[in-house]
């Protein structure tokens, strides 16, 4: 089953990511953690995304449709995998579709998030993840069940994204709107969108993502 999550930064789309990959032993591929490491890296990539990643902006289409094709094509990702944060753009959905054919596979479920845009900043402002295994958490909504211990793998250690300031979100809402949302009109229109309600508990948006991919897979 291959699968994407859409929808504005702070959606939830990691956070149900990670929990449908479990379930459905799926490979998560988040273009943003991906371009993260690059930037950590200091790789030719990693240059070049750093001051657009800063500031807000979307990466160039060249950049990751380049990691994603490359990803897709290893083994692990043969059963399947769910998509967080790509595509973005119109131009990368296209790159998409084109790379899915000729690799004769299809897209089973475009599942969209759906959430206020208060809500949005309240949950990105409460963001943290472990250093280690990257396991999402909220200062709030979803803190760890010892306090400083990641409830995954032990580690104590945690990281705030940059990016994940109240200047930067604004840059990165607009981004969305702009450039990442025609992309619910796309996938509407070829019979693959669903759209959940983003608002609900972790628990309630990923049994309603469960219902919205039987939804479409039957
Ligand atoms: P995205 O990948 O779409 O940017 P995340 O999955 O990282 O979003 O979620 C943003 C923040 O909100 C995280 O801190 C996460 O723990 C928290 N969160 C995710 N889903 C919910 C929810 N349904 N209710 C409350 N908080 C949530
Ligand atoms: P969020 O979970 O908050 O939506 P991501 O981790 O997906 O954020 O992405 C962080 C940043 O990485 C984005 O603001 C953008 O600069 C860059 N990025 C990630 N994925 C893409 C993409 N598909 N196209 C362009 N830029 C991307
Ligand atoms: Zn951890």
């Amino acid at each position: 089953m291959n699968l994407i999550l859409l929808g504005p930064p702070g959606a939830g789309k990691g956070t149900q990511a990670e929990g449908l990959a479990a379930k459905h032993d799926l490979v998560q591929l988040s273009t943003g953690a991906m371009l993260r490491a690059a930037v950590k890296a200091g790789t030719e990539v990693g240059l070049k995304a750093d001051a657009v990643m800063k500031k807000g902006g979307l990466v160039s289409d060249d950049i990751v449709v380049r990691i994603i094709k490359d990803r897709i094509a290893e083994p692990d990702c043969e059963n399947g995998f769910i998509l967080d944060g790509f595509p973005r753009t119109l131009p990368q959905a296209a790159a998409l579709e084109k790379m899915l054919r000729s690799a004769k596979r299809r897209l089973d479920a475009v599942i969209e998030l759906k959430v206020d845009d208060k809500v949005l900043v309240e949950r990105i402002s409460g963001r943290f993840s472990c250093s280690k295994c990257s396991a999402g958490y909220h200062d709030t909504f979803k803190p760890t069940k010892v306090r400083g211990v990641c409830d995954t793998c032990g580690s104590k250690d945690f990281t705030r994204r940059a990016d994940d300031k109240a200047e930067t979100v604004q840059a990165r809402l607009m981004a969305y709107y702009k450039e990442t949302s025609p992309l619910i009109g796309y996938y509407f229109a070829k019979g693959r969108l669903e759209t959940v309600d983003g608002m609900g508990s972790i628990e309630q948006v990923g049994a309603d993502i469960e219902a919205a991919i039987e939804n479409l897979a039957g």
